[in-house]
């Protein structure tokens, strides 16, 4: 007989499995918290089980059956796994600490591989494999926890993957990061390339959580050059689409602007994306380009990037700059690919 895994499911489907063995609700609870907020990887770690209960439990449970491929730490202190599943596919998965705060931000993927193909990003050059299912998702930040011993605070999905094309999934496992990891929806933030039709169904599911958009350029014309997918939904529909997001969920909106040295970081650029945003309720996150091997865009210089945020903050609007994390082991934007490849 298959074990049941018991990392990705609810408290109540945790109850069924303790009255199956014929226990009280109260174990079930105990369960759930070795599994969310201790964390252990197997059930001989749940101490205040009875022994009896515990071997009870491990014949037809498990804790979890995703394994950590391979783990790399950064000298900034950032950590990146390469998770595996059991169907033997990937995923990358990044904790990033900052040195002045207490939180630990999961950055997690959606699906394994990418459709979108956006030129600048190593993820989409291995085109789309498969949806990650919302345990798997959950499994990632779970994984950090074994491994770390400590507790996720934050979960950003900017890893691998489109999230609003596996919605279904994105929206289950943030579900669950609510009500079993106790992390509040304020905490997460959801990434998207900008998929104009499901934009109101993630507001639906998600009023509490924070949408960041990909915007990168300014223009449909520099757009539909480095994100093919502006060619299906250009700006002015995705710009209709966060209307509709405004009404549902009335919050503000992060917009990620993508900076590339003589392509989007002009002086134009800066001017056209001002008079683009300025009906747009949002805070500006400026991404300096992270080196992929695959092209030969280049990060532009301190002094430019800073004249861009100068420029976009005279009009108001509050902008910072992502710190690079972890880019020694290629764990920042953009240079996740979910394999482990020889340079
Ligand atoms: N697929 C989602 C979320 C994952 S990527 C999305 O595209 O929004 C998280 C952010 O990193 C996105 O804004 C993405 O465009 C950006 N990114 C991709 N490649 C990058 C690179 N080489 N350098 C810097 N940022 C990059
Ligand atoms: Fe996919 Fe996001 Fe990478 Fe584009 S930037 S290819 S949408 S993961």
């Amino acid at each position: 007989m298959e074990k049941t895994v018991l990392a990705g499911l609810r408290l109540d489907e945790i109850e069924k499995i303790t009255d199956e063995l014929k226990a009280s609700k109260f174990r079930a609870k105990q369960i759930h918290n070795w599994i969310y907020v201790k964390s252990v990887a197997d059930i001989s770690q749940m101490t205040d089980l009875s022994l009896k209960f515990r071997e009870q439990l491990e014949e037809i449970a498990t804790v979890t059956e995703t394994k950590i491929k391979k783990k790399q730490v950064s000298s900034d202190g950032t950590i990146k796994y390469l998770v595996e599943y059991p169907d033997g596919e990937c995923v990358e998965t990044v904790l990033m600490r900052f040195d002045n705060r207490a939180n630990l931000t999961a950055c997690v993927s959606s699906q394994v591989g990418c459709a979108v193909n956006c030129s600048f990003c190593a993820t989409g050059k291995r085109g789309f494999i498969r949806n990650l299912t919302y345990k798997e998702i959950v499994e990632q930040v779970l994984t950090i926890q074994r491994d770390t011993g400590l507790k996720v605070t934050n979960v950003v999905f900017m890893g691998q993957g489109e999230p609003l094309l596996n919605l279904e999934n994105v929206n289950k496992a943030i579900e669950l990061l609510n009500t079993s990891f106790q992390i509040g929806a304020r905490r997460i933030t959801v990434s998207t390339s900008g998929i104009a039709t499901k934009i109101a169904d993630f507001a639906k599911a998600n009023n509490q959580s924070t949408l960041a958009w990909s915007l990168h350029a300014p223009t449909n014309e520099i757009r539909n050059k480095i994100m093919p997918i502006n060619k299906k939904y250009p700006i002015e529909e995705v710009k209709k689409a966060l209307n509709k997001y405004f009404e549902i969920a009335g919050r503000r909106i992060t917009i990620e602007y993508l900076l590339i040295k003589d392509l989007t970081d002009t002086l134009e650029c800066a001017k056209k994306l001002v008079e683009l945003l300025k009906d747009v309720k949002c805070n500006i996150n400026l991404i300096p380009y992270n080196p992929v091997v695959e092209n030969d865009y280049k990060k532009p210089s301190n002094n430019e990037i800073m004249k861009f945020k100068y420029i976009l903050e005279h009009s108001g609007k509050k902008v910072t700059i992502r710190l690079e994390r972890g880019a020694d082991i290629d764990a920042a934007c953009g240079q996740l690919r979910g394999k482990v490849v020889e340079k």
